[in-house]
């Protein structure tokens, strides 16, 4: 490589996205990975492939009736940006601009761009973080989240397509095992990076891989971007970013991210004198179950519910409105912790968890990700599609009993405590049916529930029909135990809307970009404190294209 070279540290979809673009327009591109080949794409692999996009054909045909004005006001009551942001002030001022070109970005471009590369969806778009505040608060009004057609592979095809053919022209160098350690600088400009190249390793698509160091290189460069990701496996730096605010981090938590997102070189980034904003804003589930066959260190998986399940702190007590499955993941998340307890309940029966339960990832979605219709037809069918019946069957998080008062025993047997009282539960079960059997009901969730039914997406493949959760051949009961587990870094490098990052004093910092969720998928903060889902390889993309554009 030569010093004219742009190096992209990183191969997921933020550092492929940034690639595609400059190798489109002629320019040399290097990428450092610091993982095997096997694990190209990084995280978006792995990943559903849901994207937030705003006034869709899939949302017309199904009625829905979407706005770029409508989806920024929800994206700025979720947000929850300080004070003087839209006025270009104050520590939210990029994160804000960032915001509004991305719903510009999600109303319009996006769609156009994806489907001339090839990509499709799923017509049946998904209603993701509900919300359930007034409006103006946090939540999707209306359904945004698009499955990709062949899920998270599927959003990733055409930039590692990109990838290959550039490599082809000459135009594009991707150098696996090269692990940046650190920034150079000169005379405040960054001018390239060192980095370890690391003993070949074997570790297939996900897995850990080894940090065995072979020899330590230096490379120049005219423009170094940081797409190195987020967070989330690091459970030590998660738990010390987390806000005091917020009650504590459970001492055990799952991982619903590989290994590869250790957050590392954001500490490397800040010692070469970038800007970190924002860093106790992450985004990340109440609702985790543990892999039964762990690719990453303890691997979970999240449970996509619908909104029909009973939802009760480790106590029992029922979480507060408008905490119910699917309506605002932060807010459960906090209150979970806030309490400082390590796991929550799900309480629901075997045909809610059949019509209810998704499990996000492309792993688990195997006809979405195999584009196999015929296995789709599952999702219609009575009984739970495959990835699910294998946890109801195999996962010990998931008791099944037929009375409430040998659900409590069995929920107490798994935890090794009594902090569940069966008459108590038997009690709220009771209040609870005898606001569905009433035909209409005062109980928000219920009243919630009921009306979720009227959009078609949700009475055919979301939504249970509203009937007592004692219904004998709804049975048996089920009460699934749920982990808290990592995923996403809301906060990040701090960049200006060309993607170039600045110092600490708001200056820009020559010659170094970021993307991805390392900069809080735009701005050090996109989303500001909460997200509307999908809206994380939305940023990827975006961010991706934004940089490789303003570098030229
Ligand atoms: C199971 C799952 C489901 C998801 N579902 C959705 C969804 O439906 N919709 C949505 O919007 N988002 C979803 N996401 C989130 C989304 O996939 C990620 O936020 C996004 O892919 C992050 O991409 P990235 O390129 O920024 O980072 P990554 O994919 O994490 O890539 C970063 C790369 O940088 C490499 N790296 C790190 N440090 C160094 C270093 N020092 N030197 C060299 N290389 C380094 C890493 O090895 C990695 O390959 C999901 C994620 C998961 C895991």
């Amino acid at each position: 490589m030569t010093d004219d070279d742009v190096l992209i540290i990183g191969a997921g979809l933020a550092g492929l996205v940034t690639a595609a673009t400059l190798t489109a327009r002629g320019r040399h591109v290097t990428i450092l990975e610091q993982e095997p080949r096997a694990s190209l794409g990084g995280q978006a692999f792995w990943s559903f492939g849901g994207l937030f996009l705003v006034d869709s054909p899939e949302q017309r045909r199904l009625g829905v009736k979407d706005s770029a004005d409508l989806a920024f006001s929800d994206w700025l009551g979720s947000a929850q940006f300080a004070p003087g942001a839209d006025r270009g002030h104050g520590p939210d001022r990029w994160g804000y601009a960032w915001a509004e070109r991305f719903v510009d970005f999600a109303a319009r471009d996006m769609r156009t761009w994806l489907h001339a590369l090839g990509v499709r969806w799923f017509p049946l778009v998904q209603w993701a973080e509900r919300g359930g505040h007034p409006a103006g608060g946090h939540g999707n009004t209306v359904p945004r989240f698009h499955v990709t057609w062949g899920t998270g592979p599927g959003i990733l095809e055409p930039f590692v397509r990109a990838a290959v053919d550039a490599h082809r022209a000459g135009l594009l160098d991707i150098r696996f095992r090269h692990r940046v350690t650190g920034l150079v600088t000169t005379d405040g400009t960054v001018t390239g990076v060192r980095a370890e190249v690391l003993a070949p390793d074997d570790a297939g698509r996900g897995e850990p891989s080894g940090r065995s160091v072979v020899r330590e290189v230096a490379l120049g460069a005219r423009a170094v971007v940081v797409a190195t990701g987020g967070i989330g496996a690091n459970h030590e730096l998660v738990r010390a970013s987390w806000p005091a605010t917020a009650g504590r981090l459970p001492a055990t938590m799952l991982s619903g991210v590989p290994d590869s997102s250790d957050g590392e070189m954001l500490a490397r980034a800040a010692a070469a004198g970038a800007a970190l904003v924002h860093t106790d804003r992450m985004w990340h589930y109440p609702e985790g179950v543990e892999m039964h066959t762990p690719v990453w260190r303890r691997h979970g998986i999240r449970i996509l519910p619908g909104p029909s399940s009973l939802w009760l702190d480790a106590d029992g007590n029922r979480l507060p409105h408008p905490l119910y499955p699917g309506f605002d993941a932060l807010g459960a998340l906090r209150h979970v912790t806030s309490r400082g307890d390590d796991h929550s309940w799900f309480v629901l029966n075997r045909t809610i968890m059949e019509k209810e339960f998704a499990l996000s990832g492309s792993d688990q979605n195997p006809d979405l990700t195999g584009k196999d219709v015929r296995l789709l037809l599952e999702r219609v069918r009575k009984g739970a599609v495959g990835p699910v019946a294998r946890f109801a069957d195999e996962s010990p998080e998931f008791v099944w009993a037929p009375t409430v008062t040998e659900l409590a025993a069995g929920m107490n047997a798994l935890t090794g405590e009594q902090r569940i009282d069966a008459a108590a539960l038997a009690r709220l079960v009771a209040l609870r049916d005898a606001q569905v059997t009433s035909g209409l009901g005062k109980d928000p969730q219920v009243v919630a529930t009921a009306r979720a039914r009227e959009y078609v997406v949700d009475k055919v493949i979301r939504v249970a029909p509203p009937r007592p959760l004692t219904t004998p051949e709804d049975g048996p009961l089920l009460a699934v135990r749920l982990r808290v587990l990592t995923r996403k870094t809301l906060g990040g490098l701090h960049t200006d809307t060309s993607a170039r990052v600045l110092r600490p004093d708001g200056d820009v910092l020559a010659g170094l970009y970021a993307v991805g969720e390392a900069a809080g998928f735009g701005g050090g903060g996109v989303h500001g404190e909460r997200a509307l889902e999908g809206t994380f390889l939305g940023g990827c993309l975006f961010s991706g294209r934004t940089a490789g554009e303003a570098i030229g």
